[in-house]
């Protein structure tokens, strides 16, 4: 080890790349942690974080309308500056992209800020042309938005600069109907814009529970959200007013201002030399690791959104920490991946653990499926339409709860507690042994029929 500059050399300072650094160096290893771009990475500086505070602030459109329900003057000329919020939201991620190096300093990980690319099984080229060698390599590299090669995609956005736009757009148009997308839509739609959303196939957010998107995609609709399905991309000019005529296959032409493409994220693995390292990548150039995160080349690992297995901050943290417990700390560890929970931040969110109906009734063959569908309380003063679902999906044999899925006000908030007992194994007779917590609207999931 000694004849390596570092223990540990990390590419990628994001969710993952910072846990791996900051543990293995509490453990004893000399680390240094290259990042092209701002440590944190893309759930702090341009993913996770912005997004969810830009949630936060679209949410105030709705409230700000139903506190007149609820007795507040609210001034009919209230208004928005999104600059405002932007700046605020932009100063917040500044905050922890020094919160975050802090940390890392103070547990001794040299931070070089530079990109990097792997020259062999142990050793690194700087973008400034310096070799670095180490024992290890952890490739924590994430991810990039994929945009289609239609003719005039340069003039199309993605979620990297929707951060930092001038002003909302009046007319928007989101291509995908992932999970970015449909947080976008909302967003977008909440501060004003009219929002198109554009799918190659008839489904939004595939692989959650079929009811609760359906449910989504209602709610969207009467909201005034508009979709077209079926159509894929055939390009983007430029028109003399500044404005985007985008055309697609089975649908006419739409103008709008602003075009975001939210069409699936891939693996930054483009020009990272690991050819020369011997790793192998999967058709999608994600990098292929074991259980234990470990590549083809025995001293190189890689974790997080690069090895394309679930890309969530969590479980890029918790990647993380395992490859530094097991190859530094003497403590092996391997990430369990059953019942990770996941959620959508639209409007309203979803939120979902375990299997779908549709899982369960594949794996299982025989299930049983419980539903609330209701208006909450707050809405029903509010005067407004929108009704939560949630879905209980159990083994028929057991009663074990399976799956948990949820859409509603503040569902994310509710699932993370209620996925502690999905994970636990929990069956329905124990949900319904709990007494309910009234008023609430997770008082639901103990109340299911
Ligand atoms: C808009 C958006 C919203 C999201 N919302 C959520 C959410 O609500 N919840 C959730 O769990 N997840 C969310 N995610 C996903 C989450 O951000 C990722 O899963 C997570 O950041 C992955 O962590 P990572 O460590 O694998 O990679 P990243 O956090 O992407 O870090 C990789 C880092 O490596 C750097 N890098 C790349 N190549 C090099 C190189 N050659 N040399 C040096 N540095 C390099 C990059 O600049 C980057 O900082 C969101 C993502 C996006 C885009």
């Amino acid at each position: 080890m000694a004849d390596y500059d570092y223990d540990l050399f990390v590419i990628g300072a994001g969710s993952g790349g910072t846990r791996a650094s900051r543990v293995a160096a509490a453990h004893g290893a000399r680390v240094a942690v290259a990042e092209e771009y701002r440590v944190g990475g893309t759930c702090v500086i341009r993913g996770c974080v912005p997004k969810k505070l830009l949630v936060y602030g679209a949410h105030f459109a709705e409230d700000l309308k139903d506190a007149r329900r609820f007795g507040w003057q609210v001034p009919s000329d209230c208004e928005f500056s999104w600059q405002t919020l932007r700046d605020n939201v932009l100063a917040e991620v500044d905050r922890l992209n020094g919160a975050y190096k802090k940390t890392l300093e103070s547990h001794n990980v040299e931070i070089i800020d530079q990109r990097a690319t792997v020259t062999g099984p142990h050793s690194v080229r700087l973008a400034d042309g310096t070799e670095k060698t180490a024992d290890k390599i952890l490739i924590a590299v994430g991810a990039h938005p994929a945009v289609p090669s239609c003719p005039g995609h340069e003039h199309g956005i993605t979620s990297n600069e929707a951060f930092h736009l001038d002003s909302i757009p009046k007319r928007v148009l989101i291509a995908g109907a992932g999970y970015i997308a449909n947080e976008f839509a909302g967003v977008f739609h909440q501060f004003g814009a009219h929002v198109t959303l554009i799918n190659r196939s008839k489904d939004i957010l595939r692989g959650y529970d079929l009811t609760i998107r359906d449910r989504l995609l209602q709610i969207s609709m009467m909201k005034g959200i508009e979709f077209r399905f079926d159509a894929t991309f055939e390009g983007i000019e430029k028109q003399a007013d500044g404005s985007l005529r985008v055309s697609m296959s089975n649908h006419a032409p739409i103008e709008v201002d602003l075009v975001m493409f939210a069409t699936g994220r891939m693996p930054n693995t483009h020009g990272l030399g690991l050819e020369k390292a011997g790793v192998e990548l999967d058709d999608h150039g994600a990098v292929k690791v074991d259980e234990d995160n470990r590549s083809t080349c025995p001293s190189i690992f890689a974790v997080g959104d690069v090895t394309n297995r679930v890309q969530l901050t969590p479980v890029a943290i918790r990647e993380g920490q395992a490859f530094a417990d097991t190859v530094f700390g003497n403590k092996p560890t391997r990430v369990d991946y059953d019942c990770i929970p996941a959620a959508v931040f639209s409007h309203p969110p979803m939120a979902g653990v375990g299997m779908t109906e549709a899982q369960a009734k594949q794996m299982l063959g025989s299930v049983r499926v419980y539903t609330s569908d209701f208006r909450p309380m707050k809405n029903v003063l509010a005067g407004r339409e929108e009704r939560a679902l949630y879905k209980m999906v159990c083994d028929g044999d057991t009663g074990r709860v399976v799956g948990l899925h949820m859409i509603g006000p503040d569902v994310p908030e509710i699932l993370q507690a209620a996925a502690i007992a999905v994970k636990a194994g929990l069956t329905k007779a124990q949900f319904d042994a709990t007494v309910a917590l009234h008023p609430t609207m997770s008082e639901e999931l103990v109340l299911m029929r």
